[in-house]
Parts: structure tokens; C-alpha cells; sequence
């Protein structure tokens, strides 16, 4: 196994880092997340410095670069906040990625080279009020009605909110029972019957824009299908990139916040010396590096695996799960190295705190990523529902 980086992966860390340094990313995040406003400006900035849509396929104006890459981008951006991190994130994990792969030429057309230069996101919409982790049980419809679909249904949580332009929208085919009834469908901002509900307000990730989407009688083109029903797994197993693109996340949160407990432990003082002189300091220290490493290794395994593919049920499920756990125990550390100001505002450790402990139920909760596990590990299927 090779862990080293290569020349170009090098460049992008590179990159961020000087750009991260010369635009003071460290007071954006802080700002973001003070004002509770996504960075829109970031997307042309990325867009120009190729970091849009850098894994999408070349032949529709994506960049044709390993997942890797993109990964490497997302955990260095998110060192400073996941809302930096965000546009990297759809443009490359998200999304467009289903429409990558298994979009029909015309979908990948109108949608990619938009997504590349930051005028088109795609945002990806499957919980519903009744179906988070029972997704499978999802109400949101469609019916033929001669070259249209006609949808109906409600989503939550929908990252992009108002502000996406596309939507894929997971949805049942007429009233077919269980995953087998469920595809996905391509809804456009301002179709008649599609509406918002109001912005989410969560306990961290300020900024980023969520909330309900409403579809009344929605008519969309059956162009617009990008999954048909009965191919449901090609939706979970594009969904893996997106996981590993969380656990990236994750990545940079916990690197951030190491960054900032490592250069606090070594400037603040208490009995007349630097606090890192403390072995109780200098341990938590090695124990979030340690965590934070193997998370790392677990991240880049399921994505290297990948290649320019998508990673495995169980590498990418592994990754995410542990890093999701690690990013919390990181940053819950990182609090303590700091004493009272880790609980204050005014340093960034709190914030890293509040953003960490999304990641472990957006994507998939932690438990639900163990009940798939358990599930490669034996051999056998484990269904939840009672009396099976
Ligand atoms: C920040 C954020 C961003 C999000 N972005 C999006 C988005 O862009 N698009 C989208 O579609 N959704 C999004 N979500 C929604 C997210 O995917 C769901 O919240 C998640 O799948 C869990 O569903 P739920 O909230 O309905 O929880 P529930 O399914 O109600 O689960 C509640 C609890 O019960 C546990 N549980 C449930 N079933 C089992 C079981 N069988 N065994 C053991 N434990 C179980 C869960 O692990 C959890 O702890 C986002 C959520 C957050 C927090």
C-alpha cells in the first residue's frame, strides 16, 4: 500500500492552505457562522480553481480526477468550517455524482458543466417526516401521466434548501411496495406545485441553508428520470461517495480542532508553564492525533479503493461511522485543552463542537451504518421490521 500523495494531491493541500491563509478562512468560518450565512461567493472563486466538479466526467466539463482528490480538498477546507467545505463537497460527493453515472446524456448536458462552473447544485432529497433511516418506507409519489410524471410528497432536511437549483428527488413509482418502488427523479427549482418550507435551524452548521420541500402535483418530464424503480441500490451505491465525502468532513472538523488545542496547549500557561508540559494535556493531545489518523486511514482506504469508481458497502460505511464518533471524541477533547474558553464563543473550538455532531446522523445515523455492517459481517440480512 502506498500512502503517500502525489504531485497533484500535494498542489491541491497547497492551494488551500495559501488560499486559507491569504483570505482569512479562519474569520469567514467565524463569520458564517456568527451571521448564519452561506459563502456564496466561494462557488466562483472554487469554480475557477478547477475544484468544482473536479472527479465529474471530463467528456461533460468535469475534471476526470480520482475521488481521492476531492476528498483531500473537502477534509483541508473543512479544517476551517464544513460551509467552506460545502461547494467542493456537492459539486464532487453530492448528488450530481448519481447523475455522473447513470444520468442519460441529456441530463448530464444540461446539468454538469453548470455544476463545474457554480451556477447549477444539486441537491439530493430522500428523508421525509415518516422515513429518515426506514427510507425504504417513503411516501413521496409519482404517477404516469402521458410523457409526464406527476409527484407529490415532502421532504426534510434537504441540504441546499431554497437555494439548489436541481433537486434529486427520491421518490415511489406509482404504488409499488418497499425499495423496490423507488427511484429518482431530477425536480427543478420553480416548477409549478414545488415549494419551501421555512430554513432549518440547527445547533451547528450555521450557514448552511435546509429545510422542507413541498411537492403538489408537480409535473416533471419523465426525461427527468435519472434512477428508474427497481434500481434502488444504484442510488445507495452512488450514496457510499457522498459517505466518505462526510467522513472527510469529519476529517478536517477534528483537524481543525487539533490544529487549535495543539497551538492553544503550547501559549497558554498555569503553574508558571506552558500547559503542553502537562502529560494529562500532552496525552489528550496524542489520543485525538491517534483517532484522527485512523479515521484518516479508514477515509482513504474505502476512497482509494474507489479509484475513479465508488468505494465499497463496507469500507465506506466503516469510514464514516468511526469518523463520525472520532470528530465528536476529538473535538469534545480539543473543549477541555482549552479550559473555559473552549466553552466560549469567542474561540473556534465550541463552533467545531456544535459542527461535529452532525455528521454521524446526516448520511446515514451511526447505528443504521452498524446494522449494515453487522450485516456484511455475517453474511445475512437483519430486517428491523417487528415480527421478522
Ligand atoms: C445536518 C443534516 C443534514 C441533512 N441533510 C439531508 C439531505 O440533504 N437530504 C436528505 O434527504 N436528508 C438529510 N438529512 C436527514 C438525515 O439523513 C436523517 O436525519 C437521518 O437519515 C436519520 O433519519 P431521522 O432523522 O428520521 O431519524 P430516525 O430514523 O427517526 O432515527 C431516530 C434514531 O433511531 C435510530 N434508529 C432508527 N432505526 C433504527 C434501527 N433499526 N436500529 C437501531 N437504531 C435505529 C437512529 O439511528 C436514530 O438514532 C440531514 C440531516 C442532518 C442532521
Amino acid at each position: 500500500m502506498d500512502f503517500t500523495f502525489n504531485e497533484e494531491q500535494k498542489m491541491i493541500i497547497e492551494t488551500i492552505r495559501t488560499m486559507g491563509e491569504k483570505e482569512n478562512f479562519k474569520q469567514l468560518a467565524k463569520d458564517i457562522d456568527a451571521k448564519a450565512e452561506f459563502p456564496h461567493h466561494l462557488l466562483k472563486k472554487y469554480a475557477e480553481m478547477d475544484m468544482l466538479g473536479m472527479t465529474l466526467s471530463p467528456e461533460y466539463g468535469g475534471g476526470g480526477a480520482p475521488a481521492l482528490n476531492a476528498i483531500i480538498a473537502i477534509e483541508e477546507l473543512a479544517k476551517f468550517s464544513p460551509l467552506i467545505a460545502g461547494p467542493v463537497f456537492e459539486s464532487n460527493v453530492g448528488a450530481v455524482r448519481v447523475i455522473d453515472l447513470f444520468g442519460t446524456d441529456e441530463q448530464k448536458k444540461a446539468i454538469i458543466p453548470g455544476v463545474c462552473n457554480g451556477d447549477i447544485s444539486v441537491s439530493v432529497c430522500m428523508t421525509e417526516p415518516e422515513a429518515g433511516s426506514d427510507l425504504t418506507s417513503l411516501s413521496t409519489f409519482v404517477v404516469e401521466d402521458g410523457d409526464d410524471l406527476i409527484l407529490n410528497g415532502h421532504k426534510i432536511f434537504i441540504t441546499g434548501a431554497d437555494e439548489a437549483s436541481h433537486y434529486l428527488v427520491y421518490t415511489r413509482f406509482g404504488d409499488i411496495k418497499g425499495y423496490k418502488g423507488i427511484g429518482g427523479i431530477i425536480v427543478e427549482k420553480g416548477m409549478p406545485g414545488f415549494t419551501f418550507g421555512k430554513q432549518e435551524e440547527f445547533m451547528g452548521l450555521r450557514g448552511m441553508p435546509s429545510c422542507d420541500l413541498i411537492f403538489e402535483d408537480v409535473r416533471v418530464p419523465k426525461k427527468n428520470v435519472v434512477i428508474n424503480a427497481g434500481d434502488f441500490s444504484k442510488l445507495m451505491w452512488t450514496f457510499d461517495i457522498e459517505r466518505c465525502g462526510n467522513a472527510a468532513m469529519c476529517l478536517g472538523v477534528a483537524g481543525g480542532a487539533l490544529e487549535e488545542a495543539k497551538a492553544y496547549a503550547m501559549q497558554r500557561r498555569a503553574f508558571g508553564r506552558p500547559i503542553c508540559e502537562f502529560q494529562a494535556i500532552q496525552f489528550m493531545i496524542v489520543d485525538m492525533a491517534m483517532k484522527l489518523d485512523a479515521a484518516r486511514l479508514l477515509v482513504y482506504r474505502a476512497v482509494s479503493g474507489a479509484g475513479q469508481g465508488l468505494p465499497s458497502i463496507y469500507e465506506a460505511s466503516m469510514a464514516k461511522c468511526f469518523a463520525n464518533e472520532m470528530v465528536v471524541e476529538v473535538c469534545n477533547s480539543a473543549m477541555q485543552v482549552f479550559g473555559g474558553y473552549g466553552y466560549s464563543r469567542e474561540f473556534p473550538v465550541e463552533r467545531m463542537m456544535r459542527d461535529a455532531k452532525a455528521w454521524g446522523v446526516a448520511g446515514g445515523t451511526v447505528q443504521m451504518l452498524r446494522i449494515t455492517l453487522a450485516s456484511i459481517l455475517f453474511g445475512r440480512r437483519f430486517d428491523q421490521r417487528p415480527g421478522k
